[in-house]
């Protein structure tokens, strides 16, 4: 339902502050869980809870996460799954665990993908569409080593509506997100880059934003922004500025 990337060059204002106010940003939409994952040393640590953003802000006051520059949010709108803890993103893939990946949409065609990884004993820990996506890139990861092509190779293996933004440990000041049938901005700042399913995801921190097109997927860095359309071929989003008042 709702979504959120974040990346920045140091530790100031750190992830978790940041897109745990994007999450509070997009609470108008409706939701019935809210997680995040941060990039930490060599994993990913992930906090989820069913219910309202306070839920979770309560589970971060009882295990907190340290700073990091790297980070994901997630509210969910449950349509695979019953609204629970272990339903809500991110999800986290492979043995361990230094991948998280949060979903927008619905993958048509899940349950085909389900058995082919059940068959080769991959163990799911949720009833999602999404944790499928989650398990296919890290076994994409695994073998390209790069977040950017283990995301184009799965995205060709998916039916549906999605946008899509993952982390990886190995990867750190790296978010990659995709989207198809389903919305993702990017948000430029300074020394420090966004993604948010819409921009009130990042308009407390900058107004420079940039649109993507259908079937493009999109790298940040604290150093800028890159898109690359579903076919791999280069592309440039569209830069504009937001101009209505979401600050207030
Ligand atoms: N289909 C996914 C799920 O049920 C994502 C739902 C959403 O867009 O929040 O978990």
């Amino acid at each position: 339902c709702g979504i959120v990337g974040y990346v920045g060059r140091t530790l100031d204002g750190t992830a978790l502050d940041v897109v745990m106010e994007g999450l509070a940003r997009l609470e108008y939409r409706g939701y019935d869980s809210a997680g995040v994952a941060l990039v930490d040393g060599d994993h990913v640590e992930t906090r989820k809870k069913s219910g309202k953003l306070a839920n979770l802000t309560a589970e971060l006051a009882a295990h907190p996460l340290p700073p990091s520059t790297t980070g994901i949010g997630h509210t969910r709108w449950a349509t695979h799954g019953g609204p629970t803890d272990g339903n809500a993103h991110p999800h986290r893939g492979g043995k361990d665990g230094k991948l998280a990946l949060i979903h927008n949409g619905i993958i048509e065609n899940f349950h085909a993908l389900k058995q082919g990884l059940l068959a080769a004993g991959v163990e799911f820990t949720s009833e999602t569409d999404t944790e499928v996506v989650a398990h296919l890139l890290a076994a994409s990861y695994d073998e390209t080593h790069d977040l950017t092509d283990a995301m184009r190779s799965v995205v060709a293996r998916l039916e549906g509506a999605f946008t899509l933004l993952v982390i990886h440990a190995d990867q750190p000041g790296v978010v990659v997100g995709a989207r198809r049938n389903s919305p993702l901005v990017v948000g430029l700042g300074e020394d420090a880059n966004y993604l948010g399913s819409d921009v009130a995801a990042f308009i407390g921190h900058t107004r420079h934003a940039m649109e993507l097109a259908q079937d493009q997927i999109v790298t940040i860095t604290p150093d800028g922004a890159t898109v690359i359309n579903f076919d791999g071929t280069p592309a440039e989003g569209k830069a504009y500025e937001v101009t209505w008042d979401a600050a207030a």
